[in-house]
């Protein structure tokens, strides 16, 4: 079975808003939270630790995530109104992933440089541990979705050293791009900003960026470039959201050697798919999300480009994906489904972390 490498959860959100203890199987995490309003608002939960072994699910992109105060969605509790409380909250979840990886060291480990990065990726690949029943440490990468936590390009020094790899500059839009909902460019602000990403060599992540802002930094970003969470718009026409990468987008991360982790949500899957309207899992079915994967491998001429990035537990649970799944461990249905499409093993085993891990090991710092 190939190891999977995960490009997007929101951990730290779901462990501040609704309690998640992510060292948990899925099945108690349901069980405590049935009859509560959170299955309600967020879904039943898809990601557990005992769920992570299973599937193989060797390393993930760990989100710091704060809503906007003027984006509160439902079940929300911790919002930024402006900058100053914006950059505390971020910079919690990155204490909070600390005493994560702290109380549980043979559960998760951070990850913040290549050799960080095989020594997780070296346990997972020597089976003693798991034939002790012991289990591998998932390796936590930390990705800042939304950059309003960032004051100044002045503090990214502060960032790096506390750990932080990744950024994308936009959810919503921010003071430094057009985002999901609110089109435009990147600011002078996002402009200055990117420049001084590049000194560090940060990933930058266009997920939720605007096609303007994408299409900017795809020509002007000197570090590298990828989609951490994000279908393709040329197989949602019809959907009324800038949020799904346009072909010209993928054409550009491809060109830069980047990655795209697609996102098995089925409202980014089927146009008018919304749980809140009653609409059925098994409208759409897995093979909708496979097909995405082959949009960005047709576009790409090989296997190299498409990757997972789940966003599970992000908003949406157990009721609103491909009826096939039931955990993140069923991800390893995603291999099979290409072999049959006649991929080859090695190039589902690309699309599942072969193609993040040769990006990591790329960019990290060593
Ligand atoms: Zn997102």
């Amino acid at each position: 079975m190939p190891l999977i490498i995960d490009s997007h959860q929101d951990l730290a959100w779901n462990m501040l808003t609704y309690g998640r203890d992510y060292t948990r199987p899925v099945e108690e995490t349901r069980r405590l939270e049935a009859g509560t309003i959170t299955p309600e608002l967020n879904g039943d939960s898809i990601l557990g630790w005992p769920e992570y072994q299973r599937g193989q699910v060797a390393v993930v992109f760990a989100t710091l995530y704060v809503t906007p105060a003027r984006k509160k969605m439902a079940g929300d509790v911790i919002m930024y109104a402006d900058y100053e409380s914006a950059h505390r909250l971020y910079r919690e979840q990155i204490l909070l992933y600390r005493k994560l990886t702290d109380s549980h060291p043979d559960k998760f480990r951070h990850i913040s440089s290549r050799k960080e990065l095989d020594s997780v990726i070296e346990h997972w690949s020597g089976p003693a541990h798991a034939l002790r029943g012991e289990g591998h440490p998932v390796g936590l990468i930390y990705l800042m979705e939304g950059a309003d936590g960032i004051r100044s390009p002045h503090e990214l020094g502060e960032w790096w050293d506390m750990g932080l790899r990744m950024i994308g500059l936009a959810w919503a839009g921010t003071r430094y791009c057009g985002g999901t909902g609110d089109p435009g460019p990147l600011t002078k602000e996002g402009r200055q900003l990117i420049s001084a990403m590049a000194d560090f060599n940060f990933m930058l992540d266009l997920s939720h960026m605007d096609e303007a802002a994408a299409l900017e930094s795809l020509d002007r970003y000197e570090g590298p470039v990828m989609a951490t969470h994000a279908n393709c718009a040329a197989l949602m026409q019809g959907a009324e959201t800038n949020r799904h990468l346009p072909d010209r987008v993928i054409r550009g991360l491809i060109e830069r050697d980047g990655v795209i982790g697609v996102i098995p949500l089925n409202t980014f899957l089927k146009v008018g798919w919304l749980r809140k309207n009653g609409s059925r899992r098994e409208e759409v079915p897995l093979d909708v999300l496979i097909a995405h994967i082959e949009h960005i491998c047709q576009l790409a001429g090989d296997a190299n480009h498409a990757a997972i990035g789940s966003d599970f537990d992000g908003g949406f649970g157990l009721q609103s994906i491909p009826p096939e799944l039931d955990s993140i461990a069923d991800l390893q249905l995603i291999a099979s489904r290409l072999i049959a499409r006649g991929y080859g093993e090695s190039d589902a085993a690309n699309v599942l972390g072969g193609n993040w891990l040769r990006f990591l090991r790329e960019h990290l710092p060593a």
